[in-house]
């Protein structure tokens, strides 16, 4: 089936067949993950436990939000291999499948956003680009289109290829043999308190953090900057992801390191690399000037924005819990967008950064 000769969308009399071992696995995962908040609850668990965990979460949440996303998946930055491998390491330990495998997934992602090519379209509902997907097979678009997105940054990198052939082993040892160990030596836990509490409790805590990017940062917000993108802004998943939840800004200027038109409000991530280009670690930050961000709200935002919007705009939102200086979080009457796609796909890189079509449909017709 060709997809280049038409525009993708979302073709909603498709029904996406459940993959039930991963349904019950997931089932699973989140009751062992109660099992450990309940540890938590009832003192299971010492402070240092609680300290080392906090710890853990963190360093691994940098190793998805600054490692595989800002940098490898979209290239905000350059990195020196020391860099690269303790970028690596941390994604490795917050445990959400190997580099090549996440990036390609977020690569197809912004290409494709909210259309069928998406392996989480947001158009299918929260459930279903939150955990859904993952619950489901793919659809045909996903796969295909998986196919072709380029990857050859990720081939060439040994680092990468290491970690992705290697990956389960070590896996096991990263991120679930060492956050358990370091409390059953150091702090005298039990290591069942130690496996319920700092693996499965850390791991499903930190993976629907993730998921709320794919989820409420695509569904429940603003869009300030272009309101032909389906991605929102949102304080509340920013803070629950170091910086990842302004999510429209990121959209629109996916290879900004600060995946946000600010660095300062509750964009942790923004900080840390920040801090790496200060130790000599990370280089060339890519940034959009000031003056292309505004004139991109002017063209193209929904009139919401804190300073170049308008009353009208702002005066349809509503916000559910506390309101943020630079937007609230929910919006009643401005309307999500159609998301309908050219073969070709939207930006990852740089603003003028889309597929060659002639080169799809050439290997199209070869496949
Ligand atoms: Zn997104
Ligand atoms: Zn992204």
């Amino acid at each position: 089936m060709p997809l280049t000769a038409k525009t993708i969308g979302t073709d909603y009399s498709y029904k996406h067949q459940v993959f039930w071992p991963n349904a019950i696995g997931f089932l699973i995962l989140h009751l062992l993950g109660l099992w450990g908040l309940k540890v938590l609850l009832t003192g299971g668990v010492g402070i240092k436990t609680i300290l080392w965990t906090f710890f853990i979460t963190y360093i691994a949440a940098e190793g998805i939000t600054t490692g595989a996303h800002r940098y490898f998946t979209h290239r905000t930055f350059k990195a020196t291999p020391l860099c690269r491998a303790i970028l690596l390491t941390l994604q490795t330990l917050a445990g959400q499948n190997c580099m090549f495998i996440w990036c390609r997934d977020h690569r197809l992602h912004h290409r494709y956003s909210d259309t069928d090519g998406d392996p989480h379209n947001s158009k299918r509902g929260f459930f279903f680009c939150h955990i859904g997907w993952l619950m489901h097979k793919k659809h045909p678009y996903v796969i295909e289109l998986g196919r072709k997105i380029d990857m050859s940054d990720m081939q060439a990198d040994w680092m990468v290829m290491f970690q992705k052939k290697y990956y389960y082993p070590l896996y096991f040892f990263l991120a679930l043999f060492i956050p358990m160990w370091v409390p059953v030596h150091f702090f005298g836990e039990h290591w069942l308190d130690s496996l319920f509490f700092c693996y499965f409790f850390r791991y499903v805590f930190s993976l629907n953090a993730t998921w709320l990017v794919n989820s409420a940062a695509h569904l429940y917000g603003t869009r300030p900057y272009d309101q032909n993108l389906q991605p929102v802004e949102s304080w509340f998943v920013s803070f629950m992801t170091l910086g990842e939840g302004w999510h429209n800004y990121h959209h629109a200027f996916p290879w900004d390191y600060k995946a946000a038109e600010l660095s300062s409000l509750i964009n942790h991530s923004a900080t840390f690399i920040k801090f790496l280009e200060k130790i000599g670690l990370a280089y060339d930050l890519k940034t959009a000037s000031p003056e292309v961000v505004a004139n991109r709200i002017i063209r193209t935002g929904d009139g919401s924005h804190y300073k170049l919007g308008n009353e009208e705009a702002r005066a349809a939102v509503t916000a559910v819990g506390p309101l943020h200086p630079l937007n609230p979080t929910y919006t009643t009457t401005l309307k999500a967008p159609d998301a309908i796609l050219k073969p070709e796909g939207l930006p990852l890189f740089h603003e003028k950064d889309v597929l060659n079509v002639n080169v799809l449909e050439r290997n199209t017709r070869a496949a």
